[in-house]
């Protein structure tokens, strides 16, 4: 049985808080917001129970990841296969037999790595199940609630992986805030982003800011650093924090065009 509380808000999960005067450290923090219902937790046992997981195929080797009905702030993972190992790119809360069957049936995960903390929620599970380093910038550490035997802190401007992958750190909304740039699944090279940027409803533009819920913005010099370190990585597609953020070709002009907004 597993009772460690897990956020209904935000989806972070606590190893040794209890729900009656429980206070969620992710939602109490500016990027964030308790809702105005309060504070609420479920645990990974209820969502088993009452949630499904969906897996949508977006490319040969890419799969999207999502709790059905959506849960938390409506994350979703996504699976990069590759034939040196596989990677899970953040996580969603819920685990269950199908998703573990399918990512076994695919090999398994030899890592995961997350963007930012909006996505930690069950990682121990994850990682212990599929028995794989989790990859977290270590400029992000003070927002690890559960520290288990497989996170392994990064640190520096990349971390170099296999078959060509790098994680990039960005900044921004996190100080850890990172993309996962895969060079194999398209012509110039594909990020995978959380919300280190946030994809528009149009698709033609995107935001780089401290909160998106809270729009609070960041400073105009940090935006101006992010554009010069996005102007040297090569890419055309981005795969965002929602699953209607996926952009397939120029994307690198939509994130330079937007930035160069800001100055
Ligand atoms: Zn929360
Ligand atoms: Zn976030």
């Amino acid at each position: 049985m597993n009772k460690k509380l897990i956020c209904t808000a935000c989806g972070t999960q606590y190893n040794t808080i209890d729900s009656l005067n429980a206070e969620c450290t992710i939602c109490k923090d500016d990027r964030q917001y308790v809702p105005e219902s309060g504070q609420s937790w479920t645990t990974l046992d209820e969502l088993q129970n009452n949630y499904g997981v969906i897996v949508k195929q977006l490319h040969d080797n890419l799969f999207e990841i999502k709790s059905s009905p959506a849960f938390a702030i409506g994350q979703r993972a996504l699976l990069v296969l590759t034939p040196q190992g596989n990677i899970l790119w953040d996580c969603i809360a819920l685990i269950n037999e199908p998703i573990i069957e399918l990512i076994k049936s695919k090999g398994g995960l030899k890592a995961i790595a997350f963007s930012h903390p909006h996505y930690y929620t069950t990682m121990n599970e994850w990682a212990e199940i599929f028995n794989c380093p989790v990859y977290i910038h270590q400029k992000d550490e003070q927002w690890i609630f559960n520290r288990g035997n497989h996170i392994s802190l990064w640190n520096d401007t990349e971390k170099k992986l296999w078959e060509g992958m790098t994680l990039i750190n960005i900044g921004g909304h996190f100080p850890g805030s990172s993309i996962l740039h895969v060079p194999f699944l398209s012509k110039e090279g594909t990020i995978l982003i959380g919300d280190t940027f946030y994809i528009s409803p149009s698709k033609k533009h995107a935001a780089v800011m401290y909160s998106y819920p809270n729009r609070i913005p960041l400073p105009v010099q940090e935006v101006q650093r992010i554009h010069k370190q996005m102007f040297k990585i090569k890419f055309d597609t981005i795969h965002g924090f929602y699953d209607y953020q996926n952009i397939y070709s120029d994307a690198k002009q939509m994130i330079l065009d937007s930035l160069a907004k800001y100055s």
